[in-house]
């Protein structure tokens, strides 16, 4: 069933503002969430960036705000939103604005790391919605600066990832200063059990909605592994980048130095690159991600906090030149690639010591991921998966069983760890689901592919 935004009651100037942003049909969440929460019910949604959850929210609070034009108090909002990140908060009011564009309602985003004082300013006579990072709000809070008694709708965004940052203390300072009669939702990709404590203080028994993780996506997405020690994904990593097929690549790490090491490493090797993380000034991040974007840079490196939320089209590969120990973050990384409907390209390296979250990983997505060679294999007998017994299998239906059981030719094939010749891997730059999962098309490769082969 395929529902129109009309027959989801949304007003004229709502609708033709959604028209405007070229949305035809409702996403998944959408058509559940949207009649409920003009009925004001409070929701629990179990979604991740990139199902539309972001309009699933904003479009019935906006709806709702402009039924009813009662002014915001001095100080205080009407809906206020919390989101982990500064990225999402200015993304989040820039959807408020987009869809709310004819409306004539006031939008605010407060967040950490720049100047207070615009942000008290936009505050001081009351808006209509507030989008804000938990810290900045609860310090202006106890400068004195917000009150509260104007929320009639609050939106908890992103709720596990709040308490991967460590933000669940600030929220649970700042929900008992909210209004008991209110509109309570409450968003997570997952749901650990401090999420779900936190509902039971948080929500009025809710709408419970629910869509799968982006199976679609990932599986437009050809994924990969490939095995490296360590020591070897640097030179891995620039092998693959020096193919400039690879368009517009978007390289996770795990951690902030991480990030930073990956950046100035691909500088080293002549590949231009720059690095988004929390340490970076608001003002160093949003001009990264504006290089990125016009394709000033071709690589960008980030960390998952970093990249939260940020909607690039048009991203070819997504490396993960760590994997995640959160499955969950595993999805939201590829499924960068494959926005606006495109194929992508998603190559994870993969150390010893990373095989038990590639394991979870595959659990979660219910695929095996396909085993990439290449030049930079650790030496025979100590194989970066201690794989052993048959070559591997690239037709991405090959492998049985968990990683433990890959095929790891010993004493073989798989160089020197240093590898020479140029473009190593780069075959991936082009490869469109050559071996598809389940294709069982796929062929054996040889362990030091041709750029294009
Ligand atoms: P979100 O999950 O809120 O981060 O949204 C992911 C992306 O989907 C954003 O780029 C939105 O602009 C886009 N989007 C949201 N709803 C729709 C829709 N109904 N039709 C098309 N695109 C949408």
């Amino acid at each position: 069933m395929t529902l129109s935004f009309s027959e989801l009651e949304l007003v004229e100037p709502i609708q033709r503002a959604l028209h405007a942003e070229n949305y035809e049909h409702p996403t998944p969440i959408q058509a559940q969430a949207i009649p409920h929460l003009l009925a004001g019910r409070d929701l629990l949604g179990i979604a991740q960036t990139g199902t539309g959850k972001t309009a699933a929210f904003a479009l019935p609070i906006l709806q709702r705000l402009s039924a009813n034009r009662v002014p915001a108090p001095r100080q205080s909002m009407r809906a206020l939103v919390l989101t982990p990140t500064r990225e999402l908060a200015l993304q989040i009011a820039e959807s408020f604005r987009a869809y709310g564009r004819h409306l004539g309602l006031r939008t605010a985003v407060i967040f950490g790391g720049v100047s207070q004082g615009p942000q008290v300013d936009a505050l001081r006579r009351g808006i209509d919605i507030l989008v804000a990072t938990p810290g900045r709000l609860l310090d202006l809070y106890q400068q004195g600066h917000v009150r509260y008694d104007g929320v009639s709708v609050f939106v908890l965004d992103e709720a596990d990832r709040m308490l991967d940052m460590g933000f669940i203390r600030d929220i649970r300072r700042i929900v008992p200063q909210l209004p008991k009669q209110r509109q309570s939702l409450l968003f997570s990709a997952t749901m650990p059990d401090e999420i779900n404590r936190l509902i039971g203080t948080l929500l009025k028994e809710p709408v419970r909605v629910e869509v799968t993780p982006a199976a679609t996506t990932v599986e437009r997405i050809d994924q990969r592994v490939m095995f490296v020690d360590t020591g070897n994904k640097r030179a891995l990593l620039a092998a693959l980048l020096g193919d400039q097929a690879i368009a517009r690549a978007l390289v996770f790490t795990r951690t902030k130095h991480g990030a930073n090491r990956v950046a100035e490493g691909l500088a080293k090797s002549g590949i231009r690159a720059e690095a988004i993380h929390g340490n970076k000034s608001q003002s160093a991040r949003q001009r990264a991600l504006g290089n990125f974007r016009d394709g000033r840079t071709r690589v960008l490196v980030a960390t998952d906090i970093a990249a939260r939320g940020i909607d690039i089209d048009g991203i070819t590969h997504v490396i993960n030149f760590e994997l995640p120990n959160v499955p969950e973050s595993y999805v939201h990384r590829i499924g960068r690639t494959a926005r606006a409907g495109a194929d992508g390209i998603a190559i994870s390296f993969c150390d010893h010591s990373e095989k038990g979250f590639l394991r979870d990983i595959e659990k979660v997505t219910r695929q095996k991921i396909a085993v990439a060679e290449h030049a930079f294999r650790a030496p025979a007998g100590q194989g970066a998966n201690g794989h052993g017994g048959q070559p591997q299998s690239h037709n991405g239906n090959g492998h049985n069983g968990g990683h433990n059981g890959h095929a790891h030719r010993n004493g073989g094939h798989h160089g020197n760890g240093n590898g020479n010749g140029n473009g190593r891997g780069g075959e991936f730059a082009n490869r469109r689901r050559r071996s598809r999962r389940g294709g069982g098309h796929g062929r054996p490769q040889g362990h030091a592919p041709h750029p294009h082969a």
